[in-house]
Formats: structure tokens, sequence, C-alpha cells
């Protein structure tokens, strides 16, 4: 059975104890918190024949077939690779599951995850299983980003939002989840993971806290004019793209806020604090505001798969932020 997280606990008891359920819902929330696990316990107790309280009973034939993965009543819809886009194709073919009849007499229960992954072609061909739900069908849709998707998507399901824990309940999680870590480095990960403990989980796993010092030495490196753009920008090829942009959008709008409170405490992670006051000191603020603008505007960019040539964005990146500090 999916993981249950401690701070789902509410929205749990909400979901599942409803008596009648919607035709589609719109599990959104930041990346990393558990929307995927929460998605999947829905689903199980919805094809569950003999539900125990609000939970599935882990034993009947329902429950079975889904544990091996062989019901033929629920239908995960997902990229065929990892951060691709959910192509038409697939789609069309989860359409044609959707007007077919449940086999085992309950009801069908439809996951996709992430809607956001389906370009406008996709969306379009699944409003119609949206629009004339077919018998006992239940569509999980589980976003990252609902920005991202169609307003006509959105308004026909029930929109739930997945809370963010605590950092407090974060930290006591993955104590758990990581006993190898000291606390300090749990902060760090959690922290670098935007407050998301799943996250912060695969963060920790991808090995983030080398790549993480690889970036910042480099980017000091750079300051001091001992390593060029480009030397970094292949030097950092192993690093994800969009990490990359996260940091740096991160420490953009740190300097931009200690411009305008000099707040020492406002600094951010201790590895990158004394770069960013450096820099608050010795950039003009309408300079950094355009580096940030282009930042996020690339990391959009980035973010929809668009076809970038990794080396050059990065030279791009790194001349503008290696000219900061002299342009007053
Ligand atoms: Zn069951």
């Amino acid at each position: 059975m999916a993981e249950v997280f401690p701070w789902q606990e509410g929205l749990w008891q909400q979901l599942a104890g409803r008596t009648q359920h919607a035709h589609a819902y719109l599990l959104h929330g930041a990346a990393g918190i558990g929307k995927r696990a929460l998605a999947e316990r829905l689903m199980a107790r919805l094809l569950c024949q003999r539900p125990q309280g609000l939970d599935a009973c882990g034993h009947c034939k329902s429950c079975l077939l889904l544990q091996a993965g062989s019901h033929p009543d629920n239908y995960v819809l997902e990229p065929e690779e990892a951060d691709k886009a959910i192509k038409v194709d697939q789609v069309r073919e989860l359409v044609g599951f959707v007007v077919q009849t449940a086999q085992l007499g309950g009801r069908k229960v439809v996951l996709i995850e992430p809607v956001e992954s389906m370009n406008i072609n996709a969306s379009n061909a699944l409003l119609k299983s949206l629009e004339e739900p077919s018998g006992d069908t239940v569509l999980l849709l589980v976003s990252h980003q609902p920005s991202r998707l169609l307003p006509t998507i959105k308004s026909r399901c029930v929109q739930q939002a997945c809370p963010l824990p605590s950092e407090a309940m974060s930290l006591q999680w993955l104590s758990q989840a990581l006993p190898e870590c000291s606390q300090e480095e749990r902060v760090e990960l959690l922290t670098l993971a935007a407050g998301s403990p799943l996250a912060a989980v695969s963060l920790q796993a991808q090995g983030v806290r080398d790549q993480r010092a690889l970036v910042v030495e480099g980017v000091k490196k750079l300051l001091k004019q001992q390593q060029s753009p480009t030397q970094l920008a292949e030097s950092w090829s192993a690093i994800p793209l969009l990490l990359l942009f996260d940091w740096f959008c991160d420490w953009s709008s740190l300097i931009l806020r200690y411009q305008l409170t000099q707040d020492e405490d406002g600094l951010g992670l201790q590895d990158m604090r004394k770069v960013v006051q450096y820099l608050a000191q010795k950039s003009g603020q309408a300079n950094v505001l355009n580096i940030q603008d282009w930042i996020l505007a690339q990391r959009q960019k980035v973010l929809s798969k668009a076809n970038l040539n990794r080396v050059l964005l990065l030279e791009a990146l790194l001349v503008q932020w290696a000219a900061l500090p002299t342009q007053r």
C-alpha cells in the first residue's frame, strides 16, 4: 500500500470520507510532498470491494489485483520516459479505456501524473473524457504546476490543494527517511528542496550536496576570474539544468532581498552567504532585476522541455553573472 504521510492525514480524511465521489479530482501542490502516494491510496480505496474504515482492505480480489499490477479497471497514464511529454496517442488509448465497462463490476479509476506534461492536443483529447464521464469512472489528476493546465481541464475537476508540511514535521519525517544524515544536513537538503521532504530525499540520492559544493566553488572562481564561463559550463555537465537555474534564481532573490533589507539573517544557506552579500553590495539593483527576469524566462523554457543548447545557455548565464559586480 502507498505510504501514508503524517501531513496528509487531514486531507485524507476529507477525501476518503466523502460519501459521493467526483468524476475527476485535481490533486495539486509542490513536487515532492507525496501527491502521487495520496492518489494511489485513494485509487486503492475507490477500487476496494470491502473498504475498512477510510482505507482499502488490502486483501479483497480488487486489492490483490491492484497490488499485483494487473487490475483490469485501473489505468495509470504517465510519460513513457521520465520528464518527457504524455503523447496524444497515449491519451487516445486512455479514452478507449474510459468508455469500457468495468470488468470487476465496481468503479474504474484513472491516475494521470503529471497532468501538465500533456501538450495541447493531448489535453484536448482528455477533455472529452472529462466532459462525458462514463459510468462510475473516477479520474485522479496529479499536478505540480496547475498554472500550466488548460482552464477547461481545471474547471472540470474538483480541485484539491495538497499541503506542504511544516518544517518541523518535515524534519521529523526526514530523521527517519535519512538516518545517515546529520540534522544540519537534513535542514540543508530541505532548504534546497524548497520545503518538500520527498524531494529532499531524492536530492540526497542524486548527490545534490556534492553538486552544490561544485557549483558554489565554481561561482566563487568565476567572480575571482579564475575560471571562465565556458570552463564552468562544461564542468557542470552532470548537474540538472533546472537545479542550476533554481539556484541562480534563488541567489538573485537573496541579493535583491539583502539590497532592500540589509538583513543578514536573510542571506540563505551558509555556503553562499558571503557571495550573496558581496554581490548585493557591488551590483546595481536594476542589473540584478534584469538578470533575475532573464533567469526566470530561461527556467520556464527548461521546464517546458524546449530544445536548448545546454552549454550555450549556461555560458550566457555565467557571462551575465560575472558582470554583475562591475555594473553599478
Ligand atoms: Zn480491498
